[in-house]
């Protein structure tokens, strides 16, 4: 059959009915299987069969969430965890080891922000923090002989930049590391980073793919491209006596990362998402072709708006001809550069919470990609972690709102900024 596009993905993948079977894929709430012959079970420990044991290791609602968004971003395989924190530390676990390395752009999200540059860092993991407005030479640099991948965000929170990521895709592969995109915002409704030599996708489930704050989830997505085998991945490479010897890339070959992923890290940290959580995010999965289309289309015209009102001070949306990143936006966002969009309130701090604090239908809430319309305060919030010189680096301003445009109709969500801005002025 022709290769689907995106939207039938979105709808048809992940699950086949058979005959006389639930339409819709049912919840496994099931912890366990049953198995009628002893041998087949120590085959499924040993990793020579596949199959579902112990729902902390795998489970087949999550395993549907899983082929969907596989599919949906074009890769070999998946794994859902717990959240989209529990994706990107699995995801770097995976080939990252105490003592080792890794270089990361300093746009990213506060919370990952803050998981690598410290709490990994007390587990003997390195990160080495570069901006995307550095020359290649300068990040490269950061490059050590420990270093085991690059970590980046295709679209930035809260400053949607746009990562441009076949540079970083081609500096990362000169120096046989791989590329970790956290395509969060896009969605691959809207980018798929794998088209453009990523290597590795995270989610946080949590945001457009649920897209009705229902439910906390993360996705890793292997591309299956990268070779682990040149040289600089023992942890995949050499035998693991955990399983008797047995080699990741020997026995999974272009599935040996995401395999590892799950059958050493879900299994030992218990990470896996639960089974309601992935029924509901797939069924939120099922409208995000849709869903990315308006938030996109009502973003462009808040941003729009704000951009000609007297009360901004400055403006950041990808599809804005004066934003930095309109040219990258063209180039991997053509369809639209979804719900998200920061802005500066003029009159610094104080206006800028009482502009936060006279919104009537967009809420304030720690959140961020669903269906209704919100605000937040990065740097009283998801970014307070961060020293007020790195949140100046992440490009975190006192007057930075954060807002994340839902699908509610563009003249109401347009009257509520307005009149919230009127209010602004103190
Ligand atoms: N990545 C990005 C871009 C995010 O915005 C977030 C959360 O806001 C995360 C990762 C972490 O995801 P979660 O909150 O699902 O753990």
């Amino acid at each position: 059959m022709k290769k689907q596009k995106i939207d039938t993905i979105c709808v048809q993948a992940g699950y086949e009915a058979k005959n006389g079977a639930p339409r819709i894929a049912p919840i496994a709430q099931s912890t366990t299987y049953k198995y009628d012959n002893a041998d087949e079970l120590a085959e499924l420990f040993d990793l020579k069969k596949e199959g579902h044991m112990y729902s902390r290791i795998s489970n087949p609602t999550v395993a549907v969430l899983e082929n969907k968004v596989a599919a949906m971003e074009g890769g070999i395989g998946a794994l859902a965890v717990s959240a989209g924190q529990a994706a990107t530390l699995l995801a770097i676990l995976t080939i990252c080891n105490c003592g080792e390395h890794l270089v990361a752009l300093n746009n990213l999200y506060g919370g990952t922000f803050t998981l690598i540059g410290s709490t990994l860092k007390k587990f003997g993991i390195e990160t080495t923090f570069v901006s995307a407005e550095d020359d290649d030479e300068t990040i490269e640099r950061a490059i050590l002989p420990n270093t085991k991948l690059i970590l980046a965000e295709s679209l930035s929170n809260p400053g949607v930049e746009v990562l441009d990521i076949e540079r970083f895709s081609a500096l990362a592969h000169r120096n046989d590391l791989p590329l970790f995109v956290d395509n969060t915002f896009p969605t691959p409704v809207l980018l798929k980073p794998f088209d453009y030599g990523a290597d590795i996708v995270i989610h946080s489930a949590t945001k457009y793919l649920d897209g009705h704050a229902t439910s906390v989830g993360g996705v890793i997505v292997d591309s299956g491209n990268f070779d682990w085998t040149r040289g600089k991945f023992p942890h995949l490479t050499e035998e693991d006596p955990n399983y008797h010897g047995l080699s990741y890339t020997k026995a999974f070959g272009k599935s040996a990362f995401i395999t590892k992923a799950r059958v050493v890290f879900v299994r030992d940290l218990g990470t896996l998402m639960t089974p309601f959580n992935a029924f509901l995010i797939n069924l939120g999965t099922e409208t995000l072709a849709l869903r990315m289309e308006r938030h996109s289309e009502n973003a462009l015209k808040v941003a729009q708006f704000l951009e000609q009102h007297p009360q901004i001070e400055w403006i950041h949306y990808p599809h804005l001809p004066s934003s930095p990143s309109y040219a990258l936006a063209q180039k991997y966002l053509p369809k639209g550069a979804a719900g998200v969009l920061s802005a500066g309130i003029k009159g610094g701090l104080e206006n800028t919470k009482k502009f936060i604090n006279s919104l009537k239908l967009a809420s304030l809430v720690v959140h961020v990609g669903d269906i209704r319309t919100h605000a937040l305060h990065p740097a009283s919030m998801t970014h307070r972690q961060l020293s007020a010189e790195d949140q100046l680096k992440a490009g975190i301003k006192p007057n930075m709102v954060r807002l994340s445009i839902g699908i509610e109709d563009i003249e109401d969500i347009v009257a509520d900024l307005d009149q919230a801005l009127q209010k602004s002025v103190i």
